[in-house]
């Protein structure tokens, strides 16, 4: 037997699917040097009891490309490795109930073709011929993806790990990790066997994935709940018509009941997920074990009643047969549901690839991405949806408790575009937060924090049930046309809390930046649009860059992008720089509209005159404020930066003096509309890895003339010619704005994608923001935009915002 490795160029702590999926997609990467640690043996944590379901479908355009790579993978991984796997393609049929639900299939086969992948809607009459023992005649349509499937979860990991054996790669297994150090520039990973030096590591603890954490110092946002699911004995039907078509019956999935059934041998699976579900290991009373290694939770059918009835009325057959076994077992959620996959936030050369709530089939393709952060830093698809930074530490206990179950009782939920999900609330509130909520504020959460998303008027419906529809009017159009049109006419004012801004000082600061971003430093005084490539010249982030002083400099950007930008920040910092993150120490509201000067004028001493692009400090009602004279709404305007604690009677001394200028709240679906008539671009959404800083268009802001990330790959990108390019359409769109990735045709043929669409009431249509095949970019050329299963003509505009083309207004 080989002697226990001290070695190793990175260590996979964990070895369920996912773990193995690492280990496999290293070590074909030509990293060979690396050892996967188990502290039991392989796929004792939530991967043997798994029912192994490994569906395509999912309303993230990321998790769908990693599932579909799943399925490919593991078409052809027995034979590669051989190591024969049971791996049914059955296909799934996925019921709708509502209007609504076919609206999201129709997006999501969209999506799927997009990705090569043929799914199809079936009619109500339709469904049987594809699952003949089904009651549909309260049913509106169905969507058949031929791709889904099952696979056994044990034998899928002997594979991966087989694999990855054959090419190098080592596995110890029981071989519990119980501790990790830094020691220069290595990690130690301390094991009962002993130590192991390493360059570095990966959390793939799965539902032990905070305890692995805590080694590191990290809190992993996550809770674990406990999923059913029910085997049911032989039914005789089911029998025959397998041996008749040589077949399984295809997965079933009834979203709207929340539930799937599959055939297992000649009987089912039942597997739902419940509202009234159950959390575990939460309490003092039920605390984290030390080893639950191939174990489960007692049975609890109780709470699935209503749907084994529910399922038994949709498949009668069902109920003839005896239930045989019940699995009750835990599975990791983080609060949105997505996995982690990627650095681990503030630590160096440590990477997550854990929490998997679908482990199975996404297993393949989060490999293949870890592979990828570990060996190149960037991963080919824009791996946002799963990047451990999206969370930002705010996420404490019980948000987790709370999101978890949420996302766990509403698995199948659809995500409607204008609906706030309730749960894990108030996090973070502005210091106006009752100001504006007395104000008739509809609040979203953004990173934790509370911000308007719209201003209810009086008779206005705020129901929940109000917003769940994909329809662009529901009971906010109206009223963000009217936050809109004061934006437009006199002024708006939008308290926006939450910004990431971060302070970096130090002798030589701008000459730092300078190679960091494609464009040029401001001045002194003066504000700018920055762009943050990576090597390949795709775009990273973006971020406002204010030059404060000769060696100091201040960088605001999204909310959501806090702990990813201040990671990428640091990664990237000179010595002798510091880097202080001030976003929990002021607030920002937007002052907008062409009365904006004359609502400061009144109530501050500083130079209004000043043009667009400057800044200055002042005072506003004896505080100090820091006013920005930019506007993502694309009118004369002021950001007003505020200390915290001065927020609040700053906004009141705005407020006085603007309301007779007719000055009044809007929210952040307002400033969606006018930013999009702008063509600003929202970060990841048009901005992504997915696309270099020339193909978003962004070309007059690259400074050619010093040097920066990416300068070569996107110099030889523009000697070639761009392949896509960002267009701006406007949409006949019907009663549907165009959601994310809705596709864009010539003919029959897909020629691009709309990275974000929305209504703009100054313009009077439905814009998208998107991306299109390079030669198809000129202006007045008519496409069409599929949304939600029908297209609807496009034409290209002019590479110029549709509103203020000459940018006059914002510069007045
Ligand atoms: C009832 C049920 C049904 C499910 N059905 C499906 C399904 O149909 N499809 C699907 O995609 N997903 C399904 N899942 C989810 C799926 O099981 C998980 O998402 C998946 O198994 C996660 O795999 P993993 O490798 O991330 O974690 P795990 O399989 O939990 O592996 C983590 C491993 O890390 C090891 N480990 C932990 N701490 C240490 C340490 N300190 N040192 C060394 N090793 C350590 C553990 O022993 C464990 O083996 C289901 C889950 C349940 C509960």
């Amino acid at each position: 037997m080989a002697e226990f490795p001290t070695s190793a160029r990175v260590v996979i702590i964990g070895g369920g699917a996912v773990g193995a999926s690492c280990l496999y997609h290293l070590a074909k990467a030509g990293w060979t040097d690396c050892v996967l640690l188990e502290k039991n043996e392989l796929t004792a944590g939530s991967t043997w009891h798994a029912a192994g379901n490994v569906p395509t479908f999912s309303s993230s355009w990321a998790i769908m490309n990693m599932q579909r790579y799943s399925t490919e993978l593991y078409r052809a991984l027995g034979a590669e490795v051989d190591y024969p796997m049971n791996y049914h393609v059955t296909g799934s049929v996925r019921l709708g109930h509502t209007a609504e639900r076919l609206d999201e299939f129709r997006r999501v086969a969209g999506m799927g073709r997009y990705q090569g992948m043929d799914l199809e809607i079936l009619a109500p009459e339709e469904i049987q011929a594809r699952y003949p023992f089904l009651e549909t005649h309260d049913l509106s349509g169905a969507l058949y993806d031929p791709y889904d499937g099952d696979i056994d979860p044990a034998q899928l990991t002997q594979a991966l790990a087989k694999g990855a054996r054959n090419m190098g790669a080592r596995i110890e297994r029981f071989c519990p990790v119980t501790a990790v150090r830094r020691e220069g520039d290595e990690w130690i990973i301390v094991t009962e066997k002993g130590e192991i030096r390493c360059e570095y590591v990966v959390n793939a603890a799965g539902y032990y994935a905070r305890e692995v954490g805590k080694m590191f110092g990290r809190d992993v946002p996550m809770m674990v709940m406990s999923h059913q699911y029910m085997l049911f004995d032989t039914v005789p039907e089911v029998a025959a018509l397998s041996a008749e078509t040589g077949k399984k019956l295809p997965l079933l999935r009834d979203v709207d009941s929340s539930y799937y059934l599959r055939q297992e041998k000649n009987g089912f699976n039942l597997g739902p997920y419940e509202e009234n579900c159950r959390a575990h290991w939460v309490s003092k009373d039920d605390p984290f074990p030390a080893d639950f290694s191939f174990q489960l939770f007692p049975d609890d059918l109780e709470r699935l009643e209503w749907h084994i009835e529910d399922a038994m009325a949709r498949v009668p057959l069902l109920g003839t047969a005896p239930m045989t076994k019940v699995i009750n077992g835990p599975i990791p959620y983080t609060p949105d549901g997505n996995p982690l996959i990627g650095p681990m936030p503030g630590v160096p050369k440590a990477f997550e690839a854990c929490v998997f709530t679908f482990g199975i089939c996404q297993a393949g393709g989060a490999g293949k991405v870890l592979a990828e952060w570990v060996t190149e830093g960037a991963t080919e698809w824009d791996m946002w949806a799963c990047d451990p930074r999206r969370f930002t530490g705010f996420e404490d206990e019980n948000y987790c408790i709370a999101k978890g179950m949420e996302v766990y009782g509403h698995e199948y939920g659809m995500h409607f575009p204008h609906y706030a999900w309730p749960a894990g609330r108030g996090k973070k509130l502005s210091p106006l937060h009752d100001r504006v909520a007395a104000m008739g504020a509809q609040f979203g959460a953004y990173n934790g924090w509370e911000r308007a998303n719209w201003y209810a008027r009086a008779g206005d419906d705020t129901s929940d049930a109000g917003a769940q529809t994909w329809k662009r009017e529901g009971a906010w159009f109206g009223a963000v046309k009217a936050e809109c049109e004061a934006v437009r006419d006199a002024a708006g004012i939008l308290d926006l809390p939450g910004f990431s801004r971060f302070v970096i000082k130090g002798a030589g600061v701008a000459d730092w930046l300078a190679r960091q971003i494609t464009g040029k430093v401001p001045k002194i005084g003066r504000l700018g649009l920055a762009y943050f490539a990576d090597d390949k010249g795709r775009i990273v982030t973006e971020m406002s860059v204010a030059r404060l002083a000769e060696d100091m400099i201040l960088l605001i950007t999204a909310a959501t992008a806090q702990a990813h930008d201040r990671e990428w920040l640091l990664t990237h910092l000179d010595y002798g720089l510091t880097l202080s993150d001030e976003t929990e120490n002021w607030s920002c509201q937007i002052l907008t509209g062409p009365k904006s000067r004359e609502v400061l004028a009144g109530i501050t001493g500083a130079d209004l005159s000043k043009g667009w692009l400057t800044h200055q400090f002042a005072e506003i009602a004896g505080r100090q404020v820091w006013l920005a004279r930019v506007s993502f709404a694309g009118e004369l305007g002021w950001e007003i930066h505020t200390k915290v604690g001065d927020t609040a009677v700053v906004w009141d001394a705005v407020m006085a003096a603007g309301e007779p200028l007719g000055l009044r709240p809007f929210g952040m679906f307002a400033l969606n509309s006018l930013r999009i008539e702008k063509g600003y671009r929202a970060w990841k959404g048009d901005l992504s890895t997915d696309y270099t800083v020339l193909q978003g268009g962004l070309g007059r802001f690259v400074d050619w003339s010093h040097e920066f990330r990416g300068k070569a790959a996107l110099a030889a990108e523009q000697q070639r010619g761009v392949s896509k390019q960002f267009v701006t359409l406007k949409i006949d769109a019907g009663a549907y704005d165009p959601p994310y990735m809705s596709t864009i045709w010539q003919g029959d043929t897909v020629v691009g994608e709309v990275t974000s669409g929305y209504f703009g009431h100054r313009v009077g249509a439905c814009i998208g923001l998107g991306m299109l095949r390079s030669d198809l970019g000129a202006a007045g050329t008519e496409l069409e935009v599929e949304i939600f299963g029908t297209r609807h003509r496009a034409v290209v505009q002019e590479d110029a915002p549709m509103w203020d083309p000459e940018n006059a207004r914002i510069r007045a």
